[in-house]
């Protein structure tokens, strides 16, 4: 069943079930009322009688006859009978009521009463004809039970009831229109939500849900929907670049390799020790740029997953540098360090070992002459804070905002010797911002460069 039809169901039958109750409550309770009202009437009615009669009674001296009374019984509508305080039969009126024999009055249907021809029980009420409080003897009114309604009130009675019905029909029929208007305009906007998931699984990325609507929960729906497709049409874009980058990267060594290997053989170049040093080069540049391109689809894929420990990063930076060390040396270059020690981090070591590797290798790749690398590590604001400065050949102002993107390599033919991917600054990025942390460039071109990451002290989660 459609949303639509079950809200307008649920929304009308919600309506017709508290219209009936309200209608049949209502009804009930001022019928209730109305007729408790009547019949207090009544009571006055027949009290004013007593108070004539009796005026009547005392005026007479008890020879009231039935004269006296029948005029008054038939303006009335009721029967009445006068009886001495010996319950002797004074007098009785005698219009044309039948006077029920005593016990058969419970069955006696009556042409008294309100006139409407309705049927109701006849009744007696007695009441004391007094004289200074001496009982002088006994009044009778005879009545049937629904004579209080009089014709006016049946008619009060019916258009009440008559206008509760109608009420009832008019708020069901509102209620459906209202109905439908509302379950429209909550099924519009998620059927069209769910028309552009559709098109973004039949592959139409661009499509976006343009729903307007004030309900706040199908906004965030349809926000989350337009966020999906953003977020698989970057995804999809980035794939496309990456794809068509990777093979312009490896295009480049694979043509050298070809091109020098033609050479060989054609005899243009000879196969000696030096030639092949140049191929071996070549292939150990591309056998980077894979090991490279593995770890940044790892990024690309959101893999990067994270295995923190609590370590002391002092002593772990300290290791990693003289590792490197002898390595500098080799080159006639000093790699130096000032150590803030004994600090704490929460972070995964190996990522820490490839965050530092990739900018020590940059630092001294991009070296001059007898060059300088001073590592730092210290405490700042709150966070760890390391910085890699070395005096090499820097990078050109236009660069710098772009080393961090993959395949992005400023110098190329300085790059060519160094056997640069272009991928180490990119991934060096992503893992320190696995880190919740950031990394920057300071660069002065000929003179130096300068890394500085800082990471937050988070402890481990307990
Ligand atoms: P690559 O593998 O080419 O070094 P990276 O992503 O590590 O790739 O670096 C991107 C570019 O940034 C490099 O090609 C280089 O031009 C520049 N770069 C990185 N580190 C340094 C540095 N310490 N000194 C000078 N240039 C650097």
């Amino acid at each position: 069943m459609s949303l639509s039809k079950k809200l307008i169901i649920s929304f009308v039958f919600t309506i017709i079930i508290s219209i009936f109750i309200t209608s049949f409550v209502s009804n009930t309770m001022i019928n209730k009322k109305f007729d408790a009202y009547l019949i207090e009437e009544q009571n006055i009615r027949f009290e004013r009688i007593r108070n004539d009669i009796n005026q009547l009674f005392i005026q007479k001296s008890n020879n009231l006859d039935s004269k006296d009374i029948s005029n008054y019984a038939s303006v009335e509508g009721i029967y009445i009978e006068v009886r001495d305080p010996k319950n002797n039969l004074v007098c009785h009126s005698n219009n044309k009521l039948p006077r029920p024999r005593r016990g058969n009055m419970r069955g006696y249907h009556g042409m008294m009463g309100s006139g409407l021809g309705s049927q109701g029980n006849y009744r007696e009420k007695s009441f004391p004809l007094l004289d200074d409080d001496k009982i002088m003897g006994r009044l009778i009114i005879g009545y049937m039970d629904n004579s209080h309604l009089t014709e006016a009130s049946m008619v009060f009675k019916d258009t009440l009831s008559k206008s509760f019905f109608i009420s009832a029909i008019i708020a069901a029929i509102l209620g459906f229109i209202i109905s439908i208007f509302l379950s429209k305009g909550l099924t519009n906007p998620l059927i069209s939500i769910t028309n552009t998931a559709n098109e973004i699984r039949n592959g139409n990325l661009g499509s976006r849900s343009k729903v307007k609507t004030n309900t706040r929960e199908i906004l965030q729906l349809s926000q989350s929907i337009n966020y999906l497709a953003q977020t698989l049409e970057n995804q999809d874009n980035l794939r496309k670049r990456y794809a068509s980058d990777i093979a312009h990267e490896l295009r480049t060594p694979l043509t050298t390799l070809k091109s020098h290997v033609e050479a060989m053989i054609d005899g243009v170049w000879e196969t000696d020790e030096e030639h092949l040093n140049i191929l071996m080069k070549e292939i150990e540049r591309l056998n980077k740029l894979v090991e490279d391109l593995k770890d940044s689809f790892k990024n690309l894929e959101g893999k990067l997953s994270l295995n923190r420990s609590n370590f002391n990063i002092s002593n772990e930076l300290e290791d990693i540098i003289s590792e490197f060390i002898p390595l500098f040396k080799r080159n006639n270059h000093s790699l130096e360090y000032s150590i803030e020690k004994g600090i704490q981090v929460f972070m995964d070591k190996d990522k820490l070992k490839q965050i530092m590797y990739n900018l020590l290798t940059n630092a001294l790749k991009y070296l001059k002459h007898n060059g300088k690398v001073v590592v730092k590590l210290c405490k700042e604001k709150g966070m760890v804070k390391i910085t890699v400065e070395d005096n090499g050949i820097g990078i050109k102002e236009e660069d710098i905002p772009y080393i961090f993107e993959r395949f992005y390599r400023a110098d190329l033919s300085r790059n060519k010797e160094t056997g640069g991917t272009g991928l180490g600054l990119s991934i060096t990025k992503a893992l320190v911002e696995a880190h919740e942390g950031s990394i920057f460039v300071e660069s002065q071109y000929g003179k130096g460069t300068k890394f500085t990451i800082l990471l937050p002290i988070i402890g481990p989660p307990y």
